[in-house]
């Protein structure tokens, strides 16, 4: 264990929200909800107002709109998001090349291994204090957002007191100390217990991270298998010694499993290929990144090594269908004599931007599909009007990749361009109409002025940078 809290996580706070109210002076101090808005859509990041009224991350959006009806709702700019983020991570690697991206606005840095590494050494904490304090105090006035930080001398630590630290807050936890801090944490705060391993847990009477701490360690891996109990336990001990690793310039994302035991019935090799679809993808979105090519490698009980791969017309971070291809691959490979091997990697990336939205189509499709199939057409139909009501192009049926829009629509959100009035943003449309606000991120709160969906005066813009310009 470190001597000195030198790992930082930096979590920027309620970020695609905090972006949009960067960007448009009306909704600041107001409940901002980002998302697909269509009819399966879910909430990406509700703004601390709109948390308020119990709106989360991941909340379906019919039910946010309910919890939050006077809400703006938006659909996300990922083209911003990812220009800020990048403005972010530039920040940070000036404290050190040891910047591990956990998404568009998170990240660990190691700071021991930066310019500060050598004087962190001899001075410690107070040092380690002033570094994050500054690196906040650069985000607010460079980027013009606000960003909540985690020191310690662990990744899971560093990450725990960021959480700590939410909204726009420090929080350093001192070597020594680890122990002090995670006896008062419920299990849930340990990485790798989702929902199924707390009811495992809670079935054993623990709930707490101290009581599993307390067992030892034969206990955890009885209740949870050998590599997740033993990981389940260290962390629980406040032991972690995973390294903050650069991932940024990665050209692939994959991740894969040798078995102790050869793997010999098809249907387990499915479910661990799923399992590892499913990591892969968590990666690969983790790095705010989607790829073109799924690969799927296979070690055989003779260590005969092979891959397969195939290639999607358009970028994908999408579980569904990159499970599904994976499973395709498998099915072209003989498996008989078993397996010790699995992996599924993802390459050709690129960063999200119009790629998420064809990827939601995607998914949505494939529902759709299942849902035609069982409900007949009638039901599909009817979606496509509801989506048509929420007039936005995140609903599945306003996508048309590789063609035109039948009519224009316009989602709430959109920047756009008038030639008398200038830069706006659509507030929402509806019945042959648009509302328009006009307004920049550093103007005033703007007018609010409607127009025909077709008016020729009206055209789609690019999102403004948060500080530039007047
Ligand atoms: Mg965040």
């Amino acid at each position: 264990m470190r001597p000195v809290p030198s790992i930082l996580h930096l979590d920027m706070d309620a970020f695609f929200a905090s972006v949009e109210q960067a960007s448009k002076p009306s909704l600041r101090g107001k409940p901002v909800i980002v998302g697909g808005l269509g009819a399966r859509g879910v909430v990406s990041t509700a703004s601390y107002e709109a948390r308020r009224f119990g709106v989360h991350s991941a909340m379906a959006m019919a039910q946010a709109r309910r919890l939050a009806p006077n809400a703006a709702y938006l659909i996300p700019r990922f083209e911003l998001y990812r220009q800020v983020s990048d403005e972010v991570m530039a920040l940070l690697r000036e404290l050190s090349p040891l910047v591990e991206p956990l998404s568009l606005d998170e990240a660990f840095v190691d700071l021991a291994a930066g310019p500060y590494g050598e004087a962190l050494a001899t001075e410690g904490a107070e040092l380690a204090r002033a570094v994050a304090e500054d690196l906040r105090e650069d985000i607010r006035t460079k980027v013009g957002l606000t960003a909540s930080v985690g020191l310690s001398t662990t990744k899971f630590l560093a990450k725990i007191a960021s959480e700590q630290a939410k909204p726009d807050g420090l929080v350093l936890i001192e070597a020594g100390r680890e122990r002090e801090v995670l006896d008062t944490l419920s299990v849930r705060a340990l990485p790798g217990v989702g929902p199924a391993t707390e009811e495992t847990l809670r079935r054993a009477g623990l709930t707490q991270i101290r009581e599993v701490a307390a067992l030892p360690q034969e206990e955890l891996v009885h209740l949870l298998g050998r590599a997740h109990g033993a990981g389940v336990h260290a962390l629980a001990l406040g032991l972690d010694d995973r390294p903050v690793v650069a991932e940024r310039d990665a050209k692939s994302v994959s991740v894969e499993d040798t078995f102790e035991v050869d793997l010999l019935d098809r249907d387990h090799i499915v479910t661990e290929l799923e399992r590892l679809a499913d990591r892969c993808v968590r990666r690969l979105r983790a790095a705010g990144r989607s790829g073109r090519t799924v690969v799927v490698k296979i070690r055989r009980f003779d260590f005969s090594t092979l891959t397969r791969s195939e290639t999607l017309p358009a970028p994908t971070d999408d579980s569904l269908v990159i499970a599904q291809m994976a499973r395709r691959l498998l099915d072209s490979v003989e498996l008989l004599g078993g397996i010790r091997l699995l992996g599924v990697g993802v390459t050709g990336l690129a960063d999200w931007t119009q790629e998420d939205l064809f990827a939601q189509a995607l998914r949505e499709g494939l529902e759709e599909d299942a849902a035609d199939e069982a409900a007949g057409e009638a039901a599909g139909e009817e979606e496509a009007r509801e989506d048509a009501a929420y007039g936005g192009p995140a609903g599945p049926r306003a996508f048309h990749p590789g063609g035109e829009p039948k009519a224009r629509r316009w989602a709430p959100g959109q920047d756009v361009e008038h030639t008398e009035f200038g830069h706006g943003w659509v507030q929402g449309s509806g019945v042959g109409r648009v509302t328009v606000r006009f307004e920049t991120p550093n103007s005033p709160i703007g007018r609010v002025r409607t127009f025909a969906v077709d008016d020729p005066a009206l055209s789609t813009a690019g999102a403004l940078p948060l500080l530039g310009g007047v």
